[in-house]
């Protein structure tokens, strides 16, 4: 039976015509503040590797150990016979590191969200996510069954307002640590506040905060000053900050049973490799101990914003390692997007419908493997560009 009536092609033509169609670059060399492809030497903006851990020797080494000792598959998933002790060494260190009583690792951050709101809410209670939460913890909040609810960004008095409407006795507020389009953080004081007015459970997802943020790197509720208590669902990811793969849940020894139990997309994924937990130890053991890339990622954003806020460009109020350069149209951010890059740089253009219809951007990461000198060279790319666009 052909696909001819799922209309792909007409799809995919319409995604072409509003200058929204995606395809993937291939690239040939490691993470890194370079990239190579095609041949070609690129300088890369665009990585979420941010403390430049990905290509690490020591947690290269520790990844190769464990493969040689251990192989690659963990053969099944964590509750048959996948669950290895690296595993169970990891689980056990990212509790202690992010102060509390246990966690549990899942394959990947989006099936940990999913998995996470679709276990702990259903039909007859209330989930009520942040407008720019990351994708996979709004499509966990429509998917539970639960009534699902957006509010405007980062606005307590809308948040409070659809809180105060629900008769749910289970509420649920969800939001991104970090906003990964936009860079700029949950306001974490206030969302502690009312989700204990409002008796609701505050889930935050700290996937661009965890390594970064905080004195040690413990993330968003260190920065803030929160304490386990106050944010009881501590989510974050290992693909960026860790440079690893993969994602844990945190929190009291309670909650992790239960997701132990309920989370369906931890009872049916195949364990992430024991080499990768094993890797990720390393990571942690690096970014806990090595506060020096924490502080560096810090004077190269500013270093970055002071340049770029000088030449004229609209960026983002953001702190962290996102910076992004909002130009409005798609074609204007692609277009943009293609003269760095035929000027060496790697920064790819952002659109619809991953960010609202007239904010296409650049989303320019920094990381702790760039230079000052790389920062600077960019800084210059964008100064010969800026007459076309600003
Ligand atoms: C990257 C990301 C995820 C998904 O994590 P993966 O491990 O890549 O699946 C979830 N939430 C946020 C905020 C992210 O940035």
């Amino acid at each position: 039976m052909s696909l001819s009536h799922f209309n792909l092609a007409t799809q995919l033509a319409e995604r072409q015509q509003q200058q929204r169609f995606r395809q993937c670059k291939t690239h040939d060399s490691a993470q890194g503040s370079h990239l190579i492809r095609e041949g070609r030497d690129y300088l890369n903006f665009s990585s979420n590797d941010y403390l430049g851990l990905a290509n690490h020797p020591l947690v290269k080494q520790a990844f190769m150990k464990a493969a040689e000792k251990y192989g690659v598959g963990s053969g099944s998933a964590h509750l048959v016979c996948g669950h290895h002790r690296e595993h169970q060494a990891l689980e056990e260190e990212l509790a202690a590191f992010t102060g509390r009583e246990a966690a549990i690792l899942f394959s990947t951050g989006y099936i940990a969200n999913v998995g996470v709101i679709n276990a702990l809410v259903g039909r007859g209670d209330f989930v009520v996510e942040d407008r720019l939460n990351h994708a996979s913890l709004l499509d966990g909040g429509l998917s539970s069954g639960a009534s699902f609810s957006r509010y405007h960004h980062n606005d307590i008095a809308d948040l409070t307002r659809r809180l105060a409407k629900s008769s749910s006795t289970k509420k649920l507020i969800v939001s991104d640590g970090v906003f990964s389009m936009d860079g700029d953080m949950a306001l974490m004081p206030e969302l502690v506040q009312v989700s204990q007015q409002q008796q609701a459970a505050l889930m935050i997802d700290d996937a661009h905060g965890f390594g970064v943020l905080g004195k040690t790197g413990a993330g968003i509720g260190e920065h803030f000053g929160c304490s386990a208590e106050e944010i009881p669902i501590y989510m974050a990811t290992f693909g960026k900050a860790l440079g690893t793969f993969g994602a844990f849940i945190s929190g009291s020894r309670e909650l992790i049973d239960y997701l132990t139990n309920f989370a369906r997309p931890y009872i049916y994924t195949t364990a992430m490799p024991p080499a990768i937990a094993a890797a990720t130890r390393q990571s942690l053991t690096l970014l806990a101990t090595e506060h020096w890339r924490r502080d560096y990622l810090q004077q190269l954003i500013q270093r970055f914003r002071q340049g770029v806020i000088e030449q004229g460009w609209q960026l983002m109020a953001s702190q962290t390692a996102i910076q992004p350069i909002l130009l409005g149209e798609e074609s204007k951010a692609l277009a943009l997007s293609q003269a760095l890059a035929e000027r060496g740089f790697w920064v790819t253009a952002i659109r619809p419908p991953t960010v609202p219809v007239g904010q296409s951007r650049l989303r320019v990461t920094l990381t702790a493997s760039h230079s000052e000198a790389d920062i600077d060279c960019l800084l210059k790319a964008l100064a010969t560009l800026r007459a076309d666009y600003v």
